[in-house]
Parts: C-alpha cells; sequence; structure tokens
C-alpha cells in the first residue's frame, strides 16, 4: 500500500514572515494527519525558517530547484549539501517551469537527480506534455522520453526513492484539471514503464503524483484512482485553508 503524497510547491511566493504564519497554521490543522506524507517547498530564503518550524512535525522540507555540484564558482546556486543543511528532505526537478524558463532538459534532470541522492535527499521528478503535445497525440512519446533520458544512469536502489509526478503543462497554472481518467492512463504507462524497465517490485512501490490545478474539489477524485498516489499543488498551497481542505478531501 503506498502511502499518499501531497506536496505544496509555493513556486516564487512568500516572504519569511508569511511563510512562517503559513506553515504555523497548517501545521495546527494537520498535526492528526497521519496517513499522508505532507511537504511544502518554500522558496530558497524561508527554508530554514520553515525547517525549524517543522522539525518535529508531521510536514517534510522540499526545496523547489537545486544545482549538481557541491560547492565553487557557480553564482546564483545552491548545491544538495546546503539543502540538507538547512533541513531539506525533498528537492523538486525538472518542474515544467524550470524547463521552460530556466533552460532544465532531461539531461540536467539526470545530473540533479544523481547530486541530491548523493546527498541524501529524495527528489521528485516532474514529467508532462505541453498542449501542443497533446493535440498532436505525442503524450506517451514525450514522457517517454523525459523518463529515459532523465532516469537514464539511476539503478533500481535508487528509483525506489524518488517520487514522480506526472504534470501535463497545460494544467498547471491554468485553472484546467486533467481528467482523473486523462491524468490515470498517464500514470499507469509511468507505472508500466517502470515495471518494464525495473522490476515489478518497484513499480508497485514508486510513488507517482500528479499536478496541475488540484484543488479541493478535484483532489478525492484524482486521488481515487488506483495509480495516482498524491498531489504536486502550486496555487492551492499557498492558503493554509485551501491546502488542509484538498489534503482532507484526499483522505
Ligand atoms: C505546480 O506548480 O506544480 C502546480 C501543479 O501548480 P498549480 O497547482 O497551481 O497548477
Amino acid at each position: 500500500m503506498r502511502k499518499l503524497f501531497i506536496a505544496g510547491n509555493w513556486k516564487m511566493n512568500k516572504t519569511i514572515s508569511e511563510a512562517v504564519e503559513l506553515v504555523n497554521s497548517l501545521k495546527r490543522e494537520v498535526v492528526d494527519i497521519e496517513s499522508v506524507d505532507i511537504v511544502v517547498c518554500p522558496v530558497f530564503t524561508a527554508l530554514s525558517e520553515v525547517a525549524d518550524l517543522v522539525i518535529d512535525s508531521n510536514i517534510g522540507l522540499g526545496a523547489q530547484n537545486v544545482y549538481w555540484e557541491e560547492v565553487g564558482a557557480f553564482t546564483g546556486e545552491v548545491s544538495p549539501k546546503m539543502l540538507k543543511d538547512a533541513g531539506c528532505k525533498y528537492v523538486i526537478i525538472g518542474h515544467s517551469e524550470r524547463r521552460k524558463y530556466f533552460g532544465e532538459t532531461n539531461e540536467t534532470v539526470l545530473k540533479k537527480i544523481k547530486a541530491v541522492q548523493s546527498a541524501g535527499l529524495s527528489p521528485i521528478v516532474c514529467v508532462g506534455e505541453t498542449l501542443d503535445e497533446r493535440e498532436q497525440k505525442k503524450t506517451i512519446e514525450v514522457i517517454e522520453k523525459q523518463l529515459k533520458d532523465g532516469l537514464k544512469e539511476i539503478k533500481d536502489d535508487n528509483l525506489e526513492d524518488i517520487i514522480i509526478a506526472y504534470e501535463p503543462v497545460w494544467a498547471i497554472g491554468t485553472g484546467k484539471t486533467a481528467t482523473p481518467e486523462q491524468a490515470e492512463e498517464i500514470h499507469k504507462f509511468i507505472r508500466g514503464w517502470i515495471k518494464e524497465n525495473y522490476s515489478s517490485d518497484i513499480s508497485e512501490e514508486i510513488r507517482i503524483i500528479y499536478g496541475g490545478s488540484v484543488k479541493s474539489s478535484n483532489a478525492k477524485d484524482l486521488m481515487s484512482q488506483p495509480d495516482i498516489d498524491g498531489a504536486l499543488v502550486g496555487g492551492a498551497s499557498l492558503e493554509s485553508q485551501l491546502f488542509v481542505e484538498l489534503i482532507k478531501n484526499s483522505l
């Protein structure tokens, strides 16, 4: 039985004091929830403060990006070791906004996964097709390439620790959610791909979460699909009440 995994991707939102307020409220509201791995991914500047607040709680901490080198002359970058030092357990890698605006590729995704795992962090690896690719019926082809190239040298033992987020680009921040059936079709494909390329056991264990305009009203329908094990949530994770409702409606 795979435990639900629900992560809030705050993107470039929240000052330190706003982040502290949100997490304090979230902590109170989800204190009794044990059946979901709840994670928040604030901006870099708020990581340490949020880490102090969640340290003994049922909320995990993730970062939204990372660089693959450990230390050195890489102005503006943050290494896996530094994220670990700040209290992170997870890192989002390959988000479509990073692919679109910051030149993230399947090759850099692979480098980041390896670096993050060497530092003892768990990657949340995002894959997903654009609207154009979907309309051209290339969804499976695109996802398969993202998996094949992004996970190219990742061995069985390391795959278990990865969370895959299927995020159709056309559904992110648009209010346009994939239907549960559309999402399940791709999740099932991803699980099948893992079975074929790794093993049946790993394909049963790995968590594949959905992202793209998830909110409290559609969370249950999405997460009751057999291959959807949680959600990566943008907009609806920015207000404690919305995120809490979404989590509770997913149970
Ligand atoms: C995301 O940023 O990963 C995301 C899914 O955003 P939203 O929930 O706002 O669509």
